[in-house]
């Protein structure tokens, strides 16, 4: 990679962190070291209100336990509030929000959940209101963006391979203002990341169609800078019977893993393991680091897993 590697945390606080999302948070500050590059610490607090302080406070305590620091975003929740949340940006997401309803790819949307569930296979939607041209300004309506058929997008991978999404079967119409008027997670994220100038972004596979509707907006907006970007779509830690983590799963959370074991030693574990990197010795964030390094240096296999 030619410019400085900036890369971010973007946990959203609704309820305690668990095992997953320290495995997310460590394979990209192990990136972002190993590029030596840039970190930000982004809280996706979008949900105002509904945002409890004990998810926000939980962030700040399971990333100092975890070791992993990072260069630019809030030193605790009084910074994160006064300087950093999403709340101080929603006009930012408004107004872009408002250019891409005057580039007519925004259509607004009457229907509740379970009408979609109704008409709609799938979860997608199934474009009942695309063509109807109902009135922006009525209250309790969704606005969405309109996908075309056949809408597939591509993602630039760490070895610079191209990896396509189909975003019309993955998500198809997706919203972009909630019913209750906030901006959704698509344009925030998208919002802030070039705000922040990230160009690699490390989640889960499961967000695989979000970052296609990502790169859509960025196209409908006539972006460059994040197409260019680099991105990982990891894995996910899975529980014994091998279903994904959820965070109201407690005994994944990090908060149990604290009071149970003294030290993060049994994450960094996990951590190693589900990248195929030898595991049994590493006790330390320091020893997962050399460990991951060594893998990076010498190791054509780890890119390759996470491509
Ligand atoms: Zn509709």
């Amino acid at each position: 990679m030619s410019s400085t590697v900036i890369s971010r945390l973007a946990p959203t606080p609704s309820g305690n962190l668990h095992i997953g999302n320290a495995f997310n948070f460590l394979l990209t500050y192990l990136l972002v070291h190993y590029h030596e590059g840039l970190l930000h610490l982004r809280i996706d607090d979008l949900d105002g209100p509904r945002v409890e302080r004990s998810s926000v406070e939980d962030i700040f305590v399971q990333l100092e336990w975890l070791g992993i620091d990072y260069h630019y975003g809030p030193s605790g929740p009084d910074e994160l509030y006064s300087r950093h949340s999403q709340q101080l940006r929603i006009d930012r997401y408004h107004h872009t929000i408002e250019v891409l309803k005057k580039s007519g790819h925004l259509f607004a949307c009457e229907c509740s959940r379970s009408e979609i569930r109704q008409f709609s296979s799938s979860t997608n939607y199934p474009g009942t209101c695309r063509n109807k041209k109902l009135d922006f300004m009525k209250e309790n309506q969704a606005w969405r963006v309109k996908v075309p058929e056949e809408t597939i997008v591509s993602c630039r991978t760490l070895t610079n391979q191209k990896k396509n999404i189909d975003l019309t079967t993955k998500m198809g119409d997706f919203v972009i203002r909630r019913r209750d008027g906030l901006p959704a997670y698509q344009i925030a994220s998208l919002i802030d990341d070039l705000e922040m100038g990230v160009n690699l972004v490390v989640r889960g596979h499961d967000l695989l169609a979000s970052t296609a509707a990502q790169l859509f907006l960025s196209k409908c907006l006539k972006d460059s800078f994040f197409p260019a970007a680099y991105f990982v779509h990891h894995q996910l830690m899975k529980n014994e019977s091998g279903e994904k983590l959820s965070k109201s799963s407690g005994d994944h959370s990090l908060q149990t893993l604290r009071l149970k074991y003294s030290s993060p030693s049994v994450i960094f574990q996990q951590s190693a393991k589900l990248l195929n990197l030898p595991f049994q010795d590493i006790q330390t964030l320091e020893d997962l680091k050399e460990v991951f390094l060594s893998a990076m240096v010498q190791n054509n296999r780890l890119m390759s897993l996470l491509d």
